[in-house]
């Protein structure tokens, strides 16, 4: 089994790039179809780096420098939030 790293270390920043994204922006959605679309604009933009399951301990600690730079992952996030906050895929709930 494979997985990307990529996609582990941007989850991991996920939650402190939306909080700065919310003050900016009070109206942005969190909910879990738009935080996917934000990861998935993020991932195509930053480079994959598949690890085999096992390895994935000995990369923690090189992981931001796997996928070229903790910098790089939060713009590629802001990048993210900024797409899916002009134009999320769903109608905003007035409910929620
Ligand atoms: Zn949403």
């Amino acid at each position: 089994m494979l997985r990307n790293y990529t996609e582990v270390v941007v989850a991991e920043v996920f939650d402190s790039v939306l909080r700065e994204e919310i003050k900016q922006n009070p109206d942005l959605c969190d909910c879990q179809r738009c935080r996917e679309d934000v990861m998935a604009v993020a991932l195509n933009r930053l480079p994959p780096r598949y690890v085999a399951r096992g390895l994935g301990e000995v990369y923690t600690k090189a992981s931001f420098d796997q996928v070229g730079g903790k910098a790089q992952i939060i713009a590629a996030l802001m990048h993210g939030f900024k797409l899916v906050g002009q134009s999320p895929r769903h109608k905003k709930d007035p409910t929620s």
